[in-house]
């Protein structure tokens, strides 16, 4: 059999929103690499396992991005059933598709399976829908964290109808505010910011594009956070879809 990594969404933090796939390939891995945002409670699939913990938290002890190919590559090549564990959804700021492109360079099959992301997990726990009939035609999912420190285009973003859901953005807020002001997206736009999403310490502040900084501050956002702006951010569990439409 050819030497294959599995690249696997851990979800967002709940360990039941793990998918059934993932369970799988983690009850039949010999390693299991984990970065920092993998919930450790999702290691009782894989008992047996060796886990090796390559996490890289912005700021913090980091695993350069070399070494982690590498071992993955040395574990594969040993014929180890690897699985490569990430946070919310490989392929989602994830650099599943990095890993996967540089395995396969090295002769190595790559199955990915997906993981509920972040942004969708976190949005669905506060009675958010990102997307609704009349009021948000689309999503845009968005880091605010650019390797280049590259602006985006917060003109096509606040004109897309989309709701935007910002990923790295907790650092970012005043940019974030300022560009989207500057766009001409009105200071009134609900903005919700989840911290935590779907763990049970998960804290949601809802806000406005002209107050998110001062209530992100006041409220003490942390990482991991997202921020879901549009107007659907005015839902919540209380006040949901049919009060919206009618509003
Ligand atoms: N692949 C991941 C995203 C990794 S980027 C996914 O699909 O979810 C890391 C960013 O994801 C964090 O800075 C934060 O914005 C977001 N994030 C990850 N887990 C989160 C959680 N439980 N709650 C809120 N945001 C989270």
């Amino acid at each position: 059999m050819n030497a294959k990594v599995w690249l696997v969404g851990a979800g967002p933090g709940d360990p039941e929103l793990l998918t059934l796939k993932a369970v799988k390939a983690l009850k039949q891995a010999e390693i299991v690499m984990i970065d920092d945002l993998v919930n450790p409670a999702v290691l009782e699939h894989c008992p047996g396992a060796r886990i090796v913990s390559v996490g890289k938290r912005g700021g913090c002890r980091s695993t350069p991005q070399t070494f982690i190919h590498r071992l993955m590559l040395r574990y594969a090549r040993q014929g180890k059933c690897v699985v490569r564990l990430k946070g919310g959804d490989p392929c989602i700021f994830g650099r599943g598709s990095e890993e996967a492109d540089w395995l396969y360079a090295h002769g190595i099959e790559v199955e990915l399976v997906n993981g509920i992301t972040a942004g969708l997990a976190g949005a669905t726990n506060c009675g958010i829908p990102l997307t609704l009939r009349g009021i948000a035609r689309g999503v845009s999912l968005i880091t605010a964290h650019t390797q280049d420190d590259s602006s985006l285009n917060w003109h096509a973003l606040a004109q897309s109808g989309t709701t935007l859901v910002i990923y790295m953005g907790v650092a970012k807020l005043a940019d974030i505010q300022a560009g989207l002001l500057a766009a001409g997206m009105s200071g009134e736009m609900p903005v919700a910011m989840i911290e935590n999403a779907s763990l049970p310490e998960q804290r949601e502040c809802r806000s406005s594009l002209a107050t998110m900084q001062d209530d992100a501050a006041a409220f003490a956002l942390k990482s991991p956070a997202i921020l879901v702006i549009g107007e659907v951010a005015r839902a919540s569990s209380e006040v949901g879809l049919p009060q919206l439409l009618h509003a």
